[in-house]
């Protein structure tokens, strides 16, 4: 069986060799991180962009750079590599791949947008009117991004009661399965919106999103301007970026779109994704789903947000919103598995709704012989 990181992967990470090291921009081959400087006089690229703790030069640089350091990468790492360069990941650091500019987060999925309109307002249409024209999102909190693995406290906040709001630790923790993209390449002009048709090659790569969320702060406080603490105290992401090219293989056209999109927004090029993805919860599978039928694709989101002229810049991250398919086990959320909690899962005898202290969530996804990077995170106390 392929591991999903072989030479048609490749996915770049921020990686210590040990806790007395300092970060440095590696690729992952199977279950070793390769340092990508100490191959650099092998490879016909500028030393510069690679000898660095992290993607961050690499991600400012043109998107035809990419292209070319992944093909000299490719054929490098089919032969043998030095033991200096290489990096086992057991006992190996993972740090956050690239430093987060902006962090937006959609709500691409229709039949999670469904679910929620169908609890949250059980008399009203469960989509609301501009869903089918415009992707909705908003803008996150980019330094919150951490790496997968890193602990996730219990958030605390304004908790509502019946005889009023009391501050305390989320009763009604919650992940979302999400998908995000990195951009990169030199920024546009302030003002300037980005063509659907240039959108995809300012796309580096993905990663798995888990869009960690406190469902009683939430419910509270986002009526009527939208997420705000319920979401920004943690969002991890995977470790390891892989490269658009490792996906470009598994595009598929996405489902049809009624009524047709405004013109700026129509699709000319298939960009759904053909991954396939699952939620663990403590060892246990608790959904198996995909992002092939995310209504909204990778590229018309970017469109959208750049669609009124705001700057794309490298490291943006941005997230699909909860990916859930159509029935039942396909769900992208815990609010949505349990019934907001009415229905609770059963996971080893025990049973559960949201989180408790000691969960631990994983994240996983594969296209073909690609594997995204697993985003792992166990939940501490307050
Ligand atoms: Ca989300």
């Amino acid at each position: 069986m392929p591991d999903g990181f072989g030479l048609s992967n490749l996915p770049y990470g921020a990686i210590r060799r040990d806790r007395a090291s300092p970060p440095r921009l590696c690729v992952r081959l199977h279950e070793e991180a390769i340092e990508v400087a100490a191959i650099a006089g092998d490879l016909d690229v500028d030393r510069a962009l690679v000898d660095a703790p992290n993607l961050d030069r690499l991600l400012s640089a043109p998107p035809a750079t990419w292209a070319v350091l992944r093909e000299a990468l490719r054929a490098r790492l089919a032969d043998e590599v030095p033991a200096h360069a290489r990096i086992p990941l057991a006992g190996a650091i993972p740090c956050l791949p690239f430093s987060v500019a902006d962090y937006v987060d959609f709500y691409s999925s229709i039949e999670h947008a469904t679910n929620l309109g169908r609890m949250f307002r059980p008399d009203a249409e469960p989509l609301p009117p501009n869903w089918r024209h415009v992707p909705i999102g908003y803008h996150g909190r980019s330094g919150t991004v951490v790496v997968s693995g890193t602990p996730i406290r219990r958030p605390s906040g304004q908790l509502p009661r019946p005889d009023g709001p009391v501050f305390a630790p989320t009763e009604r923790l919650d992940l979302e399965l999400e998908l995000g993209f990195v951009t990169g390449g030199p920024p546009a002009s302030l003002g300037e919106p980005l063509p659907i048709d240039e959108a995809a090659e300012r796309i580096f790569g993905f990663v798995l999103v888990n869009d960690w969320s406190a469902r009683d702060i939430q419910r509270w406080e986002y009526v009527p301007l939208g997420p705000f603490l319920g979401k920004s105290f943690a969002t991890s992401i995977s470790a390891w970026v892989v490269p658009r090219e490792a996906l470009e293989p598994y595009r598929l056209a996405g489902p049809e779109q009624q009524p047709p999109p405004l013109p700026y927004l129509r699709r000319r090029e298939p960009w759904s994704l053909d991954i396939a993805l699952e939620i663990e919860l403590n060892g246990a599978t608790i959904s198996r789903t995909s992002a092939a039928g995310l209504y909204w694709s990778v590229v018309q989101q970017l469109t959208h947000a750049a669609s009124n002229g705001a700057l794309v810049r490298p490291g943006d991250l941005y997230a699909s919103g909860t990916i859930s398919g159509p029935v039942s086990g396909s769900e992208g959320s815990l609010i949505e598995l349990t019934h907001n909690g009415d229905r609770p899962l059963t996971i080893a005898g025990e049973e559960r709704t949201f989180l408790l202290d000691g969960d631990r969530v994983v994240l996983r996804g594969t296209a073909g012989d690609v594997a995204l990077g697993e985003v792992a995170g166990r939940v501490v106390a307050a």
